[in-house]
């Protein structure tokens, strides 16, 4: 039931995603029309979806033992359907559950390693925007709720904040949380390209533990950001 309540009540997400969609499909014959007037096309933005952590890194452990890593995964996976389908370019950091380091002897090493690839491969592309994917957790199991957090410049601050305002309107309604810079956070403080870090919820809370687990919540989830981003992507 709770789940038919929460599909219910994210039909304006759906519906907007597929308007988002019909928009991209007019937005491919408008580009028709700038080719044959000689017109530059405007850059296309990459979304870049980081599924945190992997491999020998796990991140943090729910309440019932499952790894962060793994739930990264499943709704960065999710996402880039979702983009995808949507026609936004995508690159995702992994596929699958490994770490992307490339050298490093101890695992401090590696994972230090990870984080600089990490930061290149955003880098690396002139017009990247990064959605990376985390689960929070805390000592005192009561706190719930997805957390984002902004890398140091204007454009993502405002990503952030649609992002915030559209998961608490959607998932967690009644959640005070605020949008916050993600200060002592390698990756978003060494990305020369706009991003946003979502906590999507916390695995120390066994109801919302469960949830992130869950696909139908998973889906709705990615469903919220994916129709942010392209709002925020259609006003940039
Ligand atoms: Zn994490």
């Amino acid at each position: 039931m709770k789940t038919k309540r929460l599909l219910r009540s994210l039909l304006p997400v759906y519906v907007f995603c597929l308007g988002a969609l019909l928009l991209s499909a007019l937005g491919s014959s408008r580009a028709v029309t700038a080719i044959t007037q000689n017109a530059p096309l405007p850059q296309r933005r990459c979304v870049i979806i980081d599924a945190g952590h992997g491999g020998e890194d796990g991140g943090a452990t729910s309440c019932t033992g499952v790894l962060e890593s793994q739930i990264n995964l499943e709704i960065a996976l999710r996402l880039n359907d979702l983009l995808g389908l949507l026609g936004y370019d995508t690159r995702m950091v992994r596929t699958t559950d490994t770490s992307v380091y490339t050298q490093g002897a101890t695992i401090a090493a590696k994972k230090a390693s990870d984080l600089k690839e990490r930061v290149k491969l955003v880098n690396s592309e002139p017009n990247a925007l990064l959605i990376s994917i985390h689960q929070n957790t805390f000592p005192d199991s009561r706190y719930s709720g997805a957390q984002v957090f902004f890398a140091r410049d204007t454009e993502s601050r405002a990503l952030a904040k649609a992002l915030q305002a559209a998961l608490v309107e959607y998932l967690n309604p009644g959640s005070q949380r605020q949008p916050k810079r993600a200060t002592g956070i390698y990756l978003m403080e060494h990305i020369d390209r706009p991003g946003a870090l979502i906590e999507c919820g916390f695995l120390s809370n066994p109801e919302e533990e469960a949830r992130l687990r869950d696909p139908d919540y998973q889906r709705a989830l990615c469903c919220v950001i994916a129709a942010t981003v392209s709002n925020f992507l259609d006003q940039t």
